[in-house]
């Protein structure tokens, strides 16, 4: 068993970690990422980035790269209800705000994390793949001092003054800090592959929300779009043992789908991933912070977790540095604490509006009665879709006024069962 040392010990090279390695390391701290994947890793995801996440990827120097390397520039988000109604926000229509970009892009991850680790290795952040972290190495005072490490046949010890988790959804440091907690609310899975030759795929992104569940479709560039059927845990049953065959028949089943991918053809394997429903109490423990899917998880419907990823390591950095450089180890326990108050500044509104779209997505009657006043109000519709965008404040839709105009046909006797509507322009 050999012995490694860092300042800081970032465990997972996705994009929360790498973004949090580059701005580590555009900062001079010593920096190891330890990944157990060999890059290109492939990730479940609808592949889709906000509007706003381009600023960081600008302020990364990598916002040509992803764009060069392909992405598909998605204009807004088409949404139907189980009931048939469609609305449509575009971002560049947002009344009062601006995106960073009025697109967001979609690129798939086989190649964007790739992007993104080349530029924190460019930066000087030293990343060893292959690199199972499986626990962690604590001081007499309970402090995390660095990680257990298997690289192939070797074992070693790896000591930093931080370690940080960017480990994703089963996050092993959230778990081993005793972090990790299940949020209530439906458990979901997901199944997610590529197709090449889906008619009709347009300038935005898609969701089709069902009665057992939601089907999103977009873009990712290279005339290949991501598909993605997410169905709650009670009706997976044989999702697991034969997941292509699930997504056939779940997409056979849906006669406002089915026939555009009658010429389509599946050119990715099936990943299934979930439940989903992860959080933590807290992203800190003396000695280690968690970002990204390791700290939370927003619900895939969103489209937020890459933002929340490259945005948490954003946020991340300052504080890293500044624990790094604490005089004591309270100092350093203020800078990680100080890191967690403002994650929960920045990202509470989303999380409300997350619990909400959850709620109507599990639903079916609530997402039938938004949806037609999304439908009817497209300004509405903008500003909603704004939000999942990252450029338009929570607030705009935990508003009163929003929230009554979402419910008004409800208000006003409307049924589910109402004829179909669409804003599809
Ligand atoms: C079905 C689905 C659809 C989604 N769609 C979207 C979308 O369209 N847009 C969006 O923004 N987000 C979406 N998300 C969420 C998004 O995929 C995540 O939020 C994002 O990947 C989080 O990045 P991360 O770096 O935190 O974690 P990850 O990308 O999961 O990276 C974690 C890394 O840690 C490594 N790792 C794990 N354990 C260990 C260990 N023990 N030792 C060493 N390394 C380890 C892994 O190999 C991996 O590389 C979706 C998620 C799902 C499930």
């Amino acid at each position: 068993m050999s012995s490694i040392r860092a300042q800081v010990i970032i465990v997972g090279g996705g994009p929360a970690g790498a973004a949090t390695a580059y701005y580590l390391a555009r900062a001079g701290v010593d920096v190891l990422v330890l990944d157990r994947a060999r890059f290109p890793r492939d990730k479940p995801c609808s592949e889709y980035m906000s509007p706003q996440a381009s600023r960081i990827l600008d302020d990364m120097g990598v916002l040509s790269r992803v764009e060069q390397a392909g992405a598909a520039h998605l204009a807004g988000m088409r949404v139907r209800s189980p009931a048939g109604t469609t609305f449509h926000g575009r971002y560049a229509e947002v009344e009062g705000y601006r995106g960073f970009r009025d697109r967001g892009l979609a690129l798939r991850r086989t190649i964007l994390d790739g992007i993104l680790l080349a530029r924190a290795q460019e930066a000087g952040a030293v990343v060893r793949e292959n690199a199972r972290v499986t626990s962690l190495v604590h001081d007499a005072t309970g402090r995390v001092v660095g990680v257990d490490v298997v690289e192939g046949e070797a074992r070693h010890t790896a000591h930093a003054s931080i370690v940080v988790g960017a480990d994703g959804l089963r996050s092993i440091v959230s778990r081993r800090l005793g972090l990790a907690t299940t949020r209530r609310g439906q458990r979901r899975l997901a199944l997610v592959t590529h197709y090449v030759g889906i008619e009709g795929i347009g300038d935005s992104g898609e969701m089709h929300v069902e009665r057992d569940g939601y089907f999103g479709l977009a873009d990712v560039g290279g005339g290949v779009s991501n598909v993605a059927v997410v169905v709650p845990r009670s009706r997976a049953r044989g999702a697991a043992g034969d997941p292509a065959s699930f997504v056939d028949d779940w997409i056979r089943r849906r006669p406002h789908i089915a026939p555009r991918f009658a010429r389509a053809m599946r050119v990715s394997p099936v990943l299934a991933t979930g439940p989903f429903a992860s959080a933590s109490h807290r992203a800190w423990a003396p000695g280690a912070a968690l970002v990204g899917d390791a700290a939370d998880f927003f619900d895939p419907f969103t489209g937020e977790g890459i933002y929340a990823a490259l945005r948490g390591a954003e946020l991340l950095a300052p504080h890293i540095a500044a624990a790094v450089a604490a005089p004591a180890a309270a100092d350093s326990d203020a800078a990680l604490k100080a890191y967690d108050r403002e994650r929960v500044r920045e990202f509470s509104g989303k999380w409300a509006v997350e619990r909400l779209i959850g709620a109507a997505v599990s639903f079916p009657p609530l997402m039938n009665i938004a949806a037609r006043s999304l439908a009817l109000r497209p300004s509405m519709a903008h500003t909603m879709v704004g939000v999942t965008g990252d450029f338009v404040p929570a607030r705009e839709v935990l508003r009163a006024g929003y929230l009554l105009r979402l419910v008004m046909p409800w208000l006003l006797g409307a049924t589910p069962a109402t004829p179909a509507l669409t804003n599809t322009e």
